[in-house]
């Protein structure tokens, strides 16, 4: 039923298996923030376990198979985020600040923000959710996808997955 949701609407709500948020006593102090993936479909696609560093993303017994993660060895270094086809991974860091989180997200549409620039912050289904500053943009790999390190509400964490650019 929750899958049937999703491919019927093509947005991972927050019942769906792959909608995961990790475990909150691993990441409230985390430093550096932790992994989401929002992957829920098999498909034939792995550079988020070959690009991690740590095994953090577990080594993918099948091509097919759903990333596995373990949060433990996520440093939150974004390098799945810039290598993910499907845009489909972000990190979150709760310790940006005490009332604001810094979501590193993949961004591939033009204009590219700049560091400072106000930004609105997209939900899922592409609604205006909040407002957001760029704090970084960075190419974590040459000729990946660029990673916007942008700081948002913490009350937002679990909706904001892509911004636009207010110019
Ligand atoms: S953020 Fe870095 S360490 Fe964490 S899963 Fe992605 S590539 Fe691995
Ligand atoms: S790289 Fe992205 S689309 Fe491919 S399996 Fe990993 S999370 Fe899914």
């Amino acid at each position: 039923m929750e899958n049937e949701k999703l491919f019927n609407s093509g947005v991972l709500t927050c019942e769906c298996k792959g909608a995961v948020l990790p475990p909150k006593e691993l990441w409230e102090n985390k430093k550096g923030g932790l992994v989401i993936i929002e992957c829920p479909q098999r498909i034939p696609c792995n550079p988020c376990g070959t690009s991690c560093p740590t095994g953090a993303v577990k080594p993918f017994a099948d091509i097919n198979d759903n990333p596995d993660i373990d949060y433990s060895k996520c440093t939150g270094c974004g390098l799945c985020v810039a290598k993910c086809p499907g845009l489909a991974c972000f990190v979150i860091d709760l310790t940006f600040a005490s009332e604001k989180a810094l979501i590193k997200m993949p961004h591939e549409m033009l204009p590219v923000p700049e560091k400072g620039d106000k930004v609105s912050c997209l939900n899922r289904t592409g609604e205006i959710v909040a407002e957001g500053i760029v704090e970084s943009v960075v190419e974590p790999l040459k000729d990946s996808t660029k990673v916007l390190h942008v700081s948002v509400d913490k009350k937002y964490v679990d909706q904001v997955r892509a911004v636009r650019v207010v110019k």
